[in-house]
């Protein structure tokens, strides 16, 4: 006897299925699809075929597929983007996450596949995806122009969406100077200069990323210059500020290295100093943010970190002297990003 419509475990077969609509949305974005539509759409599958060099059978499948999950328009005059499609999907728009959509599917779909031994071995993969055994994740992302180019742009991409909430979650005003610490691009410094004028916004970077980030740089802008300091955060001294940044940087690391990240800001803060946090923030129990959960499933295949919920984040920054910790959860379209703003009481040492 089958199963009525009705009983059927949708939830399931969709988990089931996940993994295909998300290589179909990788591939449209690699072929830059969504390119050739934006420029030149509605298209037929033969055109599209031909412009991008692929067969004509397999290209109406894809297409179709895209159609079918909302990605593309399809009418009697052939295949267009969506409105979404057009905003997020196309390689140069300002909220495009086609870097990030790249290096989904260049690295994290390979560490992805060996999360199997991941979960096994509790530690990262680097070395079955990619056949190399590096000390840590950014030497496997910085020893190409390639690689390092794809995950820069990843999260510039990233960032970009993500950037005003950050920015606006807590009102900065009062701050003078900020050193955005592993800030990559500047993406976020960029924001926030134009959120506060009055702000002087430092990125700290190693010296592989300062060197790639002309490329990433808006162009005409009127705010505030951005200035950009190379360094090794865990070795080199950190420039002055009076809010120290810290996104997306804190969960690709273990404890151990934590404390020694926050007692370096530690030492160099004056009373009044703050530091920010933005990542996704696990809740208590550590059962209901899937999406959150989901990605310390993807600090485990790459990184020695994880992702951690607000009180995790609270025991370690106290025990460096910061208190008075804030979280605000953003509901930012593809991130739960939690805040803390702390503030030292004591006396610097
Ligand atoms: N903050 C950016 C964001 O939110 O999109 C980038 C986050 S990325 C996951 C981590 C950043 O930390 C990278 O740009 C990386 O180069 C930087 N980083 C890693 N180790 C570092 C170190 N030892 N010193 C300085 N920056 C480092």
């Amino acid at each position: 006897v089958s199963q009525s419509a009705s009983k059927l475990p949708s939830k399931i077969l969709e988990l089931m299925d996940g993994f295909r609509a998300s290589k179909a949305l990788f591939v449209a974005s690699k072929l830059k699809i969504f390119d050739h539509l934006k420029d030149k759409g509605p298209m037929k599958a033969v055109d599209v075929a031909n412009d991008v060099g692929t067969s004509v059978c397999g290209t109406e499948r894809l297409l179709d597929a895209c159609a079918s999950l909302g990605l593309l328009e399809k009418t009697s005059q052939g295949y267009s983007n969506t409105d979404s499609a057009n905003t997020y999907l196309t390689s140069d728009g300002k909220y495009s996450l086609h870097g990030y959509i790249i290096h989904s599917n260049d690295h994290l779909w390979p560490l992805f596949t060996n999360l199997e031994s991941a979960v096994k071995e509790g530690s990262r993969q680097n070395h079955r995806a990619f056949g190399k055994k590096a000390d840590d994740l950014f030497k496997d992302y910085y020893h190409s122009q390639e690689v390092k180019q794809r995950f820069m742009a990843a999260m510039h991409s990233i960032a970009h969406l993500t950037a005003r909430d950050v920015a606006t979650a807590f009102d900065l005003s009062k701050f003078k100077s900020a050193c955005d610490l592993g800030g990559c691009t500047g993406a976020l410094a960029h924001e926030l200069v134009q959120v506060y004028p009055n702000l002087k916004v430092t990125v700290f970077d190693l010296p592989e990323v300062i060197a790639n980030t002309s490329y990433f740089q808006p162009s005409g802008q009127h705010t505030a210059p951005v200035t950009f300091v190379s360094g090794d955060f865990f070795k080199d001294n950190l420039p002055e500020a009076d809010l120290y940044i810290l996104s997306r940087v804190l969960h690709d690391w273990p404890d151990e290295k934590i404390h020694v990240l926050l007692s370096k800001i530690s030492a160099v803060c004056r009373p009044g100093c703050a530091i920010l946090v933005a990542e996704m923030v696990l809740d208590d129990e550590k059962k209901n943010r899937s999406t959150a959960l989901l990605q310390s499933l993807n600090m485990l295949v790459q990184t020695e970190g994880k992702e951690r919920s607000g009180c995790e984040y609270q025991a370690l920054l106290e025990k460096h002297g910061f208190t008075n910790v804030k979280i605000r959860i953003t509901g930012n379209l593809l991130d739960w990003i939690a805040e803390y703003e702390i503030r030292r009481k004591k006396r610097c040492r």
